[in-house]
C-alpha cells in the first residue's frame, strides 16, 4: 500500500494512528494521523477542489477544509501562520496548502486527516487508496514520463510500459549514466510528484539530491531495506519496476 506523497510533500511519513481507534480520551479517533520527515513538512492537497473552510479550534488547532465533489478533504492542526490558501480559493492537486504542526490538541507535530461526508466523517483509507500518486489521477504525468523514458532508452514509444521498456532500461547513478536524458526524464516525474528536486531543478544530472530521493522512493515506496536502499536505480531492478508501475 502506498500512501506516500499524496498528503505530505516530499517523502517519508508514517501513519501514527488509523481510523477509529480509540483515542486516549476514549472517544473515536475520526481520522488518519500522518507524521512526517521533518516537524514540518509542507502539507499538499490531495485533489483539485475549492477551499471552502479555513478556522480554529481549540481541539483542531488550525485547519482547513478543501471541497472535492461535495466531499470536503479536511486537514487539522496546521502550523501557525503558515496556510497558504484562502477561502474560495481553487487549489489543484498537490498543491502546498500549509505546513504541519501541533496546534490544538496534538500530542506532536502530525497531519489528521479527515474526509467528512454527508455529515459525518468516513474512513480515508479508501480516498487515499484510490489517490494513488504513481499511476491513477496522475495518469498524464506518467504517461509523459513513460514516453520520455521510452524515447531516451531507445524503446518503442508507445506510453505504456512493459517487458521491452524494461529490458531497455540503464542504470543510473552519481557515477554510472549521471548525465543522461533518461534522468531527465525521471527528474521531471519526480518533480511532477511532489519531490523535492533542490536548487538545481531539473539538469539531467543524478546529483546528491537525486540520490537522496531516491533512497526516499526506494525505502518508502519500493519497500527496500538496509543495503538494497543505495540511491541507484539499477538496470532492470525493482526500483525501475516500481518506477515504470510493474511492481
Ligand atoms: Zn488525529
Amino acid at each position: 500500500m502506498n500512501l506516500q506523497n499524496n498528503l505530505l510533500k516530499g517523502g517519508i511519513h508514517y501513519l501514527t494512528s488509523d481510523y477509529y481507534t480509540r483515542n486516549s480520551n476514549r472517544s473515536m479517533h475520526k481520522g488518519m494521523d500522518f507524521v512526517g520527515q521533518t516537524k514540518q513538512d509542507d502539507i499538499i492537497a490531495l485533489e483539485d477542489g475549492t477551499v471552502n473552510y479555513i478556522g480554529y479550534d481549540s481541539r483542531s488547532g488550525n485547519w482547513l477544509s478543501i471541497k472535492t465533489n461535495g466531499i470536503e478533504h479536511r486537514y487539522f492542526h496546521l502550523e501557525n501562520n503558515s496556510i497558504k490558501v484562502k477561502k474560495n480559493d481553487l487549489v489543484k492537486k498537490g498543491e502546498v496548502i500549509a505546513k504541519m504542526g501541533k496546534t490544538g490538541n496534538a500530542t506532536g507535530y502530525n497531519l489528521h486527516f479527515a474526509i467528512y461526508k454527508d455529515g459525518h466523517y468516513v474512513d480515508p483509507l479508501p480516498y487515499l487508496m484510490n489517490n494513488d500518486p504513481f499511476n491513477l489521477n496522475n495518469k498524464d504525468a506518467f504517461t509523459t514520463f513513460i514516453k520520455d523514458l521510452q524515447k531516451a532508452l531507445g524503446a518503442k514509444v508507445d506510453g505504456i510500459p512493459g517487458p521491452e521498456t524494461l529490458n531497455k532500461t540503464i542504470t543510473v547513478s552519481q557515477t554510472i549514466n549521471r548525465k543522461h536524458p533518461a534522468v531527465k526524464a525521471i527528474q521531471e516525474y519526480l518533480q511532477a510528484l511532489g519531490y523535492d528536486l533542490g536548487p538545481y531543478g531539473i539538469d539531467s544530472t543524478f546529483g546528491p539530491q537525486m540520490s537522496k530521493i531516491i533512497k526516499e522512493y526506494q525505502k518508502n515506496v519500493v519497500g527496500l531495506k538496509g543495503n538494497y536502499i543505495d540511491g541507484v536505480i539499477t538496470a532492470k531492478k525493482y526500483t525501475w519496476q516500481k518506477l515504470l508501475n510493474l511492481a
